[in-house]
């Protein structure tokens, strides 16, 4: 069968990805199927190639109501029957899906996996001929992890309930043995074929920061990139709404996403940034699963993630164009604390205390895991793909570690200013103080706190004066990571540990080794200044946006679901004057080439012919021709 000829057809593309033919043709061949790739990775051809070419009707199962719209008109746009099943639809559309999917008008049935239990929905899917059930971020069945969903549980029991067994394919990006062990046992996979592919993502780039204020480089991270779109994760809702307020505040066309916002405001909220009208999403973790916009180009992390794993995944949703993506974590010791408290609070209720506690286990771990890829100073690629097994070269020289240098930095006295004046206020008050409370003594705080206490009265009181506050916490919070001090767990009071007695009655120096960011910032600023094509191809690429926003106007779609950057990048590059040229654009299928062909080459005419008349004008002045 000729399947690039399908790709090429529907979606545009030349050549399959990593996994994705191997998928294609198991399903084909009527075996059920284990799909693990990255995000990005391509997931979704593995099941819609089967479903145009499969008998039967193809139900897929995706966790997210709010991002089923955006999937169904993606495949509209590509000429492929579809429709979605969710609580978003008014009674008489849902009427009407159920109608037209009972006379076998749909290629494609996406489904949450809660409407499986009903009633009517069951009656549907029994009366048709069911080919495949395509498990979307099949994850989700393992509590093990990070966004386990109890109806999940259901899609074993459905399937069996079907007069015959389709085939099931179960697509993920987490790749732990244990998450992959429970969707094969859960789903009840028949000896599916697996196909586990790479992992790298080369056009990301890496980069761990910790910067004095994360505020301030946030803003200027975003500042460098306006116009282009991207994500800010942060660890809480109330740091959503300080971010978000921050850079809109700033001029930055901002919104926010997380789990305290009503129904119709995160609707919204999403709908702006997907349709580009307000390209940056400040968001907690709830954002993001089985987000489908290909033109983020950046991922930033305000804190920590909880897991390696769950940073690959929401820093891997820049990028998934192809185009050059930057995912930039934002740390400090801070984090760790955050992090350790989310997780004391975490687990579902009708766990048992015993399961409950050996899940907390198994995030601690985790924790150390992204600990350590924020503190490494080796390769930051070679880091994550250590994690999810795969060989890798040394250095990848596209990373921030590998790009920044180094500097050792003696800290020896003010780390025993600071570990001391920790001691000396326990001495004094009893009990060991918090961050902010060590952060004003040592420097000088005339605070009524700090005076009523008798703090002013210690000998370390006011002995970093000279230092900003920035600098003594980030002094602290390398001295807690360097495990020097503890935090603890309940009063967030900080203490110092067996370690600092080394440092304060024997002398043992203390280095903070320091990256000078100088190196990998000019890297970044490189890649993203030099223009990646000619001035005047800049132009074209300007006009072709011009015509997809307007179309996308008329429409009322994403921008990116008519084409992807990528796609104009191509289009660019190679002029195509005729319908047969731009059908050799990445990304240009038969029926959007029908669809929408005819605007983009006369902009690409129209751009033309102005150049030509710019080549006269030049000729008309200097009676040369212009330079080649
Ligand atoms: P995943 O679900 O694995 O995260 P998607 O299925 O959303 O990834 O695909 C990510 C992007 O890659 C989409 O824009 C998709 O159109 C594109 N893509 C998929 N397969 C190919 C391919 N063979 N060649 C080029 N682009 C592809
Ligand atoms: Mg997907
Ligand atoms: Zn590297």
């Amino acid at each position: 069968m000729d399947l690039e000829g399908i790709l090429k057809r529907h979606f545009g593309y030349s050549e399959f990805r990593p996994g994705q033919r191997q998928l294609i043709e198991g399903i084909l061949a009527g075996r059920d199927v284990l799909g693990v790739m990255p995000t990005g990775g391509g997931k979704s051809l593995c099941y819609q190639i089967p479903a145009l070419l499969e008998e039967g009707m193809t139900l897929v199962i995706s966790p997210l109501i709010s991002l089923m719209k955006d999937q169904v008109t993606a495949l509209r746009k590509a000429g492929i029957a579809a429709a979605y099943l969710n609580s978003t639809l008014s009674p008489e559309a849902m009427q009407q899906v159920y109608e037209q999917a009972a006379e076998g008008a749909y290629r494609l049935l996406y489904v949450a996996p809660e409407r499986l239990g009903a009633g009517d929905f069951l009656a549907l899917t029994r009366s048709l001929p069911i080919a495949l059930v395509a498990v979307d971020e099949a994850h989700c069945i393992s509590q093990w992890g990070q966004d386990f969903r109890p109806s999940y549980l259901q899609i074993a029991r459905f399937v069996g309930r079907l007069p015959h067994r389709p085939v099931i394919a179960a697509f993920t990006a987490t790749a732990t043995t244990q998450v992959r062990s429970d969707i094969v046992r859960l789903l009840q996979l028949r000896d599916p074929l697996c196909e586990i592919t790479g992992f790298d993502r080369p056009n990301l780039f890496f980069d761990v920061q910790s910067p004095h204020s994360k505020r301030k480089a946030l803003l200027r991270l975003v500042e460098e990139r306006r116009g282009k779109s991207g994500i800010i994760y942060c660890a809480t809702r109330v740091l959503v709404e300080q971010v978000c307020q921050m850079l809109c505040a700033n001029g930055i066309p901002a919104t926010r996403y997380h789990a305290g916002l009503a129904d119709d405001e995160r609707q919204r909220n999403q709908d702006d940034f997907q349709f580009d009208r307000r390209p940056v999403m400040v968001a907690t973790n709830a954002f993001g699963m089985g987000i489908d916009k290909s033109n983020v180009s950046y991922v930033i992390h305000y804190n920590m993630p909880k897991s390696l794993e769950a940073y690959y995944q929401e820093a891997g949703r820049a990028g998934r164009d192809g185009e050059p993506a930057d995912c930039i974590l934002l740390y400090s010791a801070g984090d760790i604390t955050t992090a350790k408290y989310l997780i004391a609070q975490s687990g579902n209720d009708r766990m048992e205390e015993a399961e409950r506690e050996r899940v907390r286990r198994q995030e601690y771990d985790r924790l150390q895991v992204m600990i350590g890829y924020c503190k490494t100073t080796g390769c930051l690629r070679g880091c994550l793909l250590d994690y999810f097994g795969q060989a890798h070269a040394a250095h990848c020289g596209s990373c921030g570690n590998c790009l920044g240098r180094y500097e050792r930095q003696d800290i020896t006295v003010p780390a025993q200013m600071i570990l001391s004046c920790a001691q000396r206020i326990r001495h004094k008050l009893g009990y060991y103080v918090g961050r902010s409370t060590l952060v004003q003594v040592l420097r000088g705080s005339r605070q009524q706190r700090i005076l009523a206490g008798g703090l002013d009265q210690l000998s370390t009181y006011g002995l970093l004066r000279r230092l900003s506050a920035e600098r003594v916490y980030t002094l602290i919070d390398y001295l807690e990571s360097a495990g020097y001090l503890m935090t603890d767990p309940q009063h967030f009071t900080l203490r110092p540990t067996q370690a600092a007695s080394a440092v304060l009655f024997e002398g043992e120096p203390v280095w903070l080794t320091v990256r000078s960011d100088r190196a990998a910032e000019e890297a970044l600023r490189g890649r993203r200044w030099t223009p990646a094509a000619a001035p005047q191809e800049q132009d074209l690429f300007a006009a072709l946006k011009a015509t997809r926003f307007r179309l996308a106007q008329q429409e009322n779609v994403p921008a990116y679901l008519i084409f992807s950057n990528a796609t104009l990048t191509d289009m660019a590059n190679r002029m195509p004057r005729n319908r047969f040229e731009l059908l050799d654009v990445a990304g240009v299928g038969e029926v959007k080439a029908e669809r929408y062909g005819e605007a983009f080459l006369e902009t690409i005419a129209d751009y033309l012919a102005e150049q030509g008349e710019a080549e006269e004008d030049t000729r008309a002045i200097t009676g040369f021709p212009p330079d080649e």
